[in-house]
């Protein structure tokens, strides 16, 4: 089932997420709850803090952008082989309304576990590789804002604000 999606400013986003240390009937039913949250919402990624869990576990699948990937899901991942660099205007499903100009890596390799608890890794560039970076990011508690100015950052924090008053 989709899962509501934690957005800015709840702490939840900036914190690290734990080492997955078994990979229990629980994990993979969230893995696919996150996948099916990517696509209800139309988003490319999410990582498990973005649900409320902080465990290091990513979903990708940027297959309606770019297709011909399929889709990831990868427990502990890590990256390594940063290659090139490559600058996109960055979405997140966590900011609402809100895009930053990131710089990244253009190729990578992502290692980590899939959910059969197997070692796996993945070559990745362009969109694919920003997205792993993305998610990534996020279970180290990195967000977009992060890297937007102070003034975009104020202004979305006012905007942020004005949202909540009108749900309330
Ligand atoms: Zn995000």
């Amino acid at each position: 089932m989709p899962m509501e999606i934690i957005t800015y400013p709840n702490p939840i986003l900036e914190r690290v997420s734990e080492e997955i240390e078994e990979i229990t009937p629980e994990i993979r039913q969230l893995a696919e709850d996150m996948l099916q949250s990517i696509h209800s919402q139309n988003g490319l990624g999410l990582a498990a803090p973005q649900v409320g869990v902080n465990k290091r576990l990513i979903v990708v699948d940027v297959d309606k952008m770019d297709p011909g990937h399929g889709c990831f899901m990868l427990v502990n991942p890590r990256i390594s082989n940063q290659d090139g660099l490559t600058t996109t205007d960055e979405g997140c499903l966590s900011f609402p309304e809100l895009t930053v100009t990131m710089t990244r890596a253009k190729r990578i390799k992502v290692h980590g576990l899939n959910l059969d608890g197997q070692e796996t890794a993945v070559e990745a560039e362009g969109l694919l590789a920003v997205c792993f970076q993305h998610e990534v990011d996020h279970l180290n508690g990195k967000v977009i804002i992060d890297n937007a100015s102070y003034l975009k950052r104020t202004m979305y924090e006012r905007k942020v604000r004005k949202l909540r008053e009108r749900q309330n």
